[in-house]
């Protein structure tokens, strides 16, 4: 049991110092020790408090923001909430820009937060005045006192994980981490992480975990970007059809590419194995590792360290969902969510 009791001003002293934990039972057969950052402690749920909590205040340190100003970011993910939460608690408005395509639940999530959501139309160009990239430039520009978070081209994203993600996994490893394996959208979490951990020990082999219908592998490896890469896939949060400025390319060693569906069976393993209930970008890392161990990239000495991106709870209706998984065709027996279901 976890021994210090502590009492706290608000939620937001409670952002960062996540637990690192010890995978015994799904990584059984693989070489070395592996161990999971598992930022679904975060009170938000997801390592996106950190960014939230960093970029707003530096604002504040430049004096760009005070109390009752507005923040303006076009999410309907992990960042949306995380900055809606530290928005309530620092008494600014919340302004989130988010596709058509978000789900009820999340838009609901987000208001009960606090943030004013503008919900514009899933199917334009980005380019379109009614895009949620261009409605969150539009309101940017006419609300004065106003910031504009965007993750994917704010340098303060790299800096926010590596003022704490690398430092904390730096410290629970005593220094002898070998290996990080991080999922990359942004990039700020892998980017910042890897630039400390590197600056502490340049062998600390990092590598990143991207999606099949994503281009960020291919560009790592040509600096070019092909389009040719892209198509759709059903992971949220991992890879992207564009390339993200707040992703340092030369501090990552290299990109391993993942399924939608072993990812997902992967979650679901980490559950019934750790007793982590952790989301799909979770199992997406654990699925790298695999790949990874499978090709020999560890021996008894490795000590590799996984960020587990946020919490399960958000995937109820997707892969933590029977009759999803089986609409997607990720149970290929006859079948196994029947066979789950006959169990009492
Ligand atoms: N997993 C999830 C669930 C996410 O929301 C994100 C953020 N897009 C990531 C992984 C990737 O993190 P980053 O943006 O820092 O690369």
């Amino acid at each position: 049991m976890k021994e210090e009791l502590q009492v706290y001003d608000n939620v937001l002293q409670l952002i960062g110092n996540t637990p690192l934990i010890q995978l015994k039972k799904i990584t059984q057969g693989i070489k070395g020790d592996i161990f999971a950052k598992v930022e679904g402690f975060n009170p938000g749920h997801s390592t996106k408090d950190r960014i939230a909590l960093y970029i707003i205040e530096e604002a504040e340190r430049k004096g760009i923001l005070k109390p009752g100003d507005t923040i303006i970011e076009t999410t309907s993910g992990n960042t949306g909430f995380s900055i809606a939460m530290v928005s309530i608690i620092k008494g600014y408005e919340c302004i989130l820009a988010v596709s058509s395509k978000s789900s009820n639940d999340k838009i609901d999530m987000l208001r009960t937060m606090g943030a004013k959501v503008y919900v514009c139309p899933a199917n334009v160009a980005a380019d379109d005045p009614r895009s949620y990239y261009q409605v969150a430039h539009r309101l940017h520009q006419e609300i004065k006192d106003s910031v504009y978070i965007n993750q994917y081209f704010n340098e303060l994203n790299m800096d926010a994980h590596f003022s704490s993600t690398g430092p904390e996994i730096w410290k629970q490893t005593e220094g002898k981490i070998t290996h990080l394996i991080a999922c990359s959208g942004t990039g700020g979490t892998i980017s910042g992480t890897a630039r400390y951990l590197k600056e502490q020990n340049p062998e600390v082999k990092v590598i990143g975990i991207d999606a099949y219908g994503s281009v960020l592998k291919k560009y790592h490896e040509t600096r070019e970007f092909d389009a040719e890469e892209i198509y759709p896939y059903r992971i949220e949060g991992l890879g992207k059809n564009l390339i993200p400025t707040a992703t340092d390319f030369d501090a990552i060693d290299k990109f391993v590419k993942v399924t939608d569906e072993e990812s997902a069976h992967t979650a679901r393993e980490l559950a019934k194995t750790e007793g982590l209930f952790v989301g799909y970008t979770s199992g997406a890392a654990m699925q790298g590792l695999k790949q990874l161990a499978h090709e020999g990239e560890f021996d008894e000495n490795s000590k590799v360290v996984l960020i587990f991106p946020d919490h399960g709870s958000r995937y109820m209706s997707k892969i933590y969902n029977d009759k999803w998984m089986n609409e997607q065709g990720f149970f290929d027996t006859q079948n196994e969510a029947a066979a789950q279901e006959i169990e009492f």
